[in-house]
């Protein structure tokens, strides 16, 4: 997707929640406003620490709190997906609030959406398969993403060639 139609679709995404909230009768500050915008720009699954840091820069009075409480309203709402993590923080996705695969860099952290029109239906297909009546679901793949995959193979060929020099001496 190009910049303009990323930034395009996160302003209608922000719109579309402005609307939500105000008919739920919240208040909008402009934080709230703002940790919305970061949410919806954000397609690296920030996490609520992430947000923060973002906007403080910009907004350097602003508290964690408002970020945790944003997030909390977005939950109850069932506008954005968490993803809890044993290890590490819990990560966020505004843009897709249905559960979707994921990707996870086990090395770097970095969570990319899985986007193979095959895993659409699975949730459909484990309800047929199964009977169940399914509440939620996680389709998580672990591995090692390109840029760490790159770093280690430089890595590997650096070592290779100390050991090489070391060898010819
Ligand atoms: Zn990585
Ligand atoms: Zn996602």
């Amino acid at each position: 997707m190009s910049v303009n139609a990323t930034s395009e679709r996160a302003a209608a995404r922000v719109d579309d929640l402005v609307r939500q909230l105000r008919a739920r009768g919240h208040r909008l500050t402009p934080q709230r406003l703002a940790v919305l915008r970061t949410l919806a720009e954000s397609i690296d699954h920030p996490s609520a620490e992430q947000v923060y840091e973002r906007l403080r820069p910009q907004y350097p009075m602003m508290s964690p709190a408002t970020v945790y409480k944003t997030i909390d309203t977005l939950k109850g709402m069932g506008q954005i997906l968490e993803l809890e993590f044993r290890e590490g923080a819990n990560r966020y996705d505004l843009n897709i609030p249905e559960p979707h695969p994921h990707a996870i860099c086990t090395s770097c952290g970095r969570l990319v959406d899985v986007d193979i029109p095959e895993l659409n239906d699975l949730a459909e297909r484990t309800a047929g398969a199964t009977g169940f009546q399914l509440v939620r679901h996680r389709l998580d793949f672990y591995g090692v993403c390109p840029d760490c995959l790159r770093t280690r193979n430089t890595e590997r060929g650096t070592r290779r060639t100390r050991n090489q020099l070391r060898e010819a001496l």
